[in-house]
């Protein structure tokens, strides 16, 4: 495909793409699969865009996203670009290729990008998508959860272009493999008077929940957000990395993209340990693969208890504590085992 050939008279779909390190963030990776399983059945093309701030991305994630080309924007300043920079090389491409569609993955950054490129396009934008369909006359049929999950609503935006809506992370089809995009160089807009980011700081390996060895999820049970905040220090106590359930995600105590499930990530530690989460169906769609589960539940009649390896019937609220107490002795003894015998570091 040649530069003059993404001048069409068909419009296609269009995923915005986060980086991370030398190539792209899996919800960005997913995104794409998501717009390319839209597009393909229908022959629209499916193109990607992002703004490269460091090295350029390399070639092998380009390639697993299925798109068929990629616009990428060159950042002229120094140091990490700020979400407005990336809604204006959003916009721009918009404004270049006339997608029926941009979409882009539900994370902190593109939750801080749709609405600026949105207002910019002078569009509508659904949030937090769960499931997208198109339609052969090309109108994106956006599911999303209302009235607090009781309802899925669909939206559709039938005159204004391009509609635009962020994913949730799910559990895409991967295309099947293809050759590399085509990689087409842009200059990033000028931009003035807007925040100036420092520095971005990529989660531990850890905190990685589809990685992680140890994943601590938690469940409506905990009942608030300080003590969603508080399992949080126990599992990085814990060296775990932290999830939870839908439930928890939409009463806006974890991020988005914590959700395990059906509708989250897919998650595959060595031990999963989940205080205050029923089991559902679909939380379970993407904790199945746990290689040991311990289950704290109040209620003996919680499925999740189970289908644990270990089940644990107690109350959260006052096992908390006692956690937190444990893992405080556990790394006082660590250290004091470090410093060695007098308080001194041992040799
Ligand atoms: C299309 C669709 C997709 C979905 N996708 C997902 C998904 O990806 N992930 C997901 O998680 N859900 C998903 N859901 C929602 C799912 O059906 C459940 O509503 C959700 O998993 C429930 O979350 P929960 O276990 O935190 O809450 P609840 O089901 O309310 O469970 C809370 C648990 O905490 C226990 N508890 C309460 N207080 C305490 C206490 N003090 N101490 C100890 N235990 C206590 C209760 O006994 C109960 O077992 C989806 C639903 C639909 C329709």
């Amino acid at each position: 495909m040649s530069e003059q050939s993404l001048m069409r008279t068909r419009p296609g779909l269009l995923v915005f793409l986060e980086t991370e390190g030398a190539g792209l963030s899996r919800l960005s990776v997913e995104t794409a699969w998501t717009a390319v399983g839209l597009g393909a059945p229908l022959g629209r093309p499916v193109d990607g865009v992002l703004l490269q701030t460091g090295p350029a991305p390399d070639a092998a994630s380009l390639a697993e996203t299925g798109l068929s080309a990629v616009l990428v924007y060159q950042s002229g300043r120094p140091g990490p670009a700020t979400s407005g920079l990336m809604a204006a090389a959003l916009t721009e491409a918009a404004a270049e290729l006339r997608p029926e569609a941009v979409l882009l993955g539900a994370s902190e950054l593109g939750r801080e990008v749709a609405p600026l490129a949105a207002a910019a396009l002078q569009v509508g934008l659904t949030a937090e998508c769960s499931a997208l369909n198109l339609s052969p006359e090309g109108l994106l049929i956006q599911t999303r959860p209302a009235f607090g999950g009781d309802l899925m609503a669909e939206i559709v935006s039938p005159a204004a272009r391009p509609q635009m809506a962020t994913v949730r992370a799910g559990r895409p089809r991967r295309p099947p493999k293809g050759g590399p995009p085509l990689v087409l160089s842009r200059q990033a807009p000028a931009l003035g008077g807007e925040l100036k980011v420092l520095a971005r700081e990529p989660l531990s390996p850890a905190d990685d929940l589809e990685k992680a060895a140890v994943v601590l999820a938690v469940g409506l049970g905990l009942g608030s957000r300080e003590a969603v905040l508080r399992a949080g220090r126990l599992a990085a106590g814990l060296g775990a990395a932290l999830g939870g359930s839908r439930a928890v995600a939409e009463q806006g105590w974890l991020p988005p993209e914590r959700q395990i499930g059906l509708s989250g990530r897919s998650v595959a530690p060595d031990l999963l340990i989940t205080l205050g989460v029923s089991g559902s169906l679909q939380f379970m769609a993407g904790a199945g693969r746990a290689r040991r589960l311990l289950a704290v539940d109040r209620d003996p009649r919680a499925p999740i208890l189970a289908m644990a390896h270990t089940a644990l019937i107690a109350d959260v609220q006052e096992l908390l504590p006692a956690l937190e107490a444990l893992i405080e002795r556990r790394h006082s003894e660590a250290s004091a085992g470090a410093r060695g015998p007098g308080g001194r570091p041992a040799a």
